[in-house]
């Protein structure tokens, strides 16, 4: 082991892991998700969000994730906005698509169908690609679609879509849209801090994460990180008052203050969980402790039969996506309580054509609790008297044939 796996070992040990025997299960949930002990000790004090100490602990938050990104000095900017992510990528979408632009939004899940609703709503043309559930937005597509609609000013891409666990390819997005002349913005949500996103390797103008997810925080805001060019050109663009993403960061520049009533707890704990991220190596140590969960949970959950909804080539770090087994003994809302009573919260499917449920790979977890959580999935199965977790033999015919 190396002395950062040594380390890392010992922060997952020392942080007082949820305890099932004492009620509380692991969230294998792409957030909230099981956030460690220092994390949530942080939050036993209160803040004045004028004060002092509170400016500066904004301000260390906003560096901290400027150093994290990994861009050019002074080429972004860091801005924290309350909410939850969808908030931020409301912001995002107002802020940064004029008012006489015009959006594409790439979607292959529940996120992507949600950015198009967002612009519905915010009153702002959009054209959508929608490729489905089970694969992702190719570069020469994008570059058709851009080439036949010169309105179009702006990509939007989801980096990892949750709702299946798909890892879009970004980078080959990125490339065909600057060929083109126009602009990326990204919904990192679920992938910023366990996958790179340095900016001098893909080239964007934004991206949007929040507080509970690959950092481990707890929820209550999240931030998006701007080029510093485009933001200044964003004053008065924005649809809303409490998103404007100017407002907030000409505000943040000027007092070292948010705009209105920050989360102050929920801030602290994520500079705790933003101190834990340095310690146990950054972007690259945690993006291989979550792929590593998740290839010992996919082993093992293929081991009793299940089948992944993804073709493995496009399977994130982050969540994977299970079709529910064929055989009809298996109901999910069983087979959730009994995980439960083992000590594991799984997600359920957000799919609109198949049957699935969901596992998360992120949060303070490691592979012995991976292990333990396809121990309980087997232990489960048996009580519900499932003998084949197989998948029903037309929906993976039919995955296998469209990835083919
Ligand atoms: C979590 C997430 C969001 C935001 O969802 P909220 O429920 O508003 O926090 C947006 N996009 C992606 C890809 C996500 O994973």
């Amino acid at each position: 082991m190396s002395k950062l796996d040594n380390e890392r070992a010992n922060n997952l040990k020392s942080s007082l892991l949820p305890d099932p025997e004492m009620g509380e299960p692991f969230l294998l949930t792409p957030g909230p998700l099981t956030t460690s002990f220092a994390v949530k000790q942080a939050m036993l004090r209160d803040w004045g969000s004028w004060d002092g100490d509170f400016r500066a602990m904004t301000a260390d938050m906003r560096r901290r994730l400027l150093a994290l990104l990994g861009a050019e000095q002074g080429a972004f900017e860091c801005i924290p906005m309350q909410g939850s992510g969808s908030y931020l990528v409301e912001a995002m979408l107002g802020n940064m698509v004029p008012k006489d632009g015009k959006l594409l939004v790439l979607a292959n899940g529940a996120y992507g169908l949600r950015a198009a609703k967002t612009m519905e709503a915010i009153g702002r043309a959009y054209h959508l690609l929608d490729k489905g559930d089970y694969l992702p937005p190719r570069g020469a597509e994008v570059a058709d679609i851009l080439a036949n609609d010169p309105a179009i000013t702006h990509v939007l891409a989801i980096h990892c879509e949750t709702s299946s666990g798909i890892l879009n390819p970004i980078a080959e997005i990125s490339q065909v849209t600057y060929a083109a002349g126009r602009k990326l913005l990204v919904d990192s949500m679920s992938a910023f801090g366990a996958v790179p996103m340095e900016p001098d390797q893909i080239r964007y103008e934004a991206l949007v994460s929040s507080a509970n997810k690959c950092i481990e925080g707890v929820p209550g805001f999240g931030f998006a990180l701007v080029r510093r060019s485009e933001l200044i050109a964003t004053k008065g663009n924005c649809h809303s008052l409490s998103l404007d993403l100017h407002a907030q960061w000409e505000n943040l520049e000027k007092s070292g203050q948010w705009r209105f009533t920050p989360p102050t707890h929920v801030v602290a704990a994520f500079l705790e969980a933003l101190k834990a991220h340095e310690a146990e190596g950054g972007v690259a140590v945690r993006g291989a402790r979550y792929t590593s969960n998740r290839d010992v949970m996919v082993a093992g959950m293929r081991e009793l039969g299940f089948e992944t909804l993804l073709d493995a080539r496009w399977l994130s770090p982050i969540i994977v996506t299970f079709f529910c087994p064929a055989d009809e003994r298996f109901v999910f809302d069983r087979f959730y309580e009994l995980m439960k009573d083992k000590g594991f919260i799984i997600y359920p499917g957000k799919l609109t054509v198949v049957e699935s449920f969901r596992i998360g790979c992120i949060g303070q977890m490691d592979e012995a609790i991976m292990r333990r959580v396809v121990a309980a999935a087997k232990q489960s199965l048996e009580e519900l008297g499932v003998t084949s977790a197989a998948p029903p033999q037309a929906a993976f015919e039919e995955r296998k044939k469209l990835n083919a």
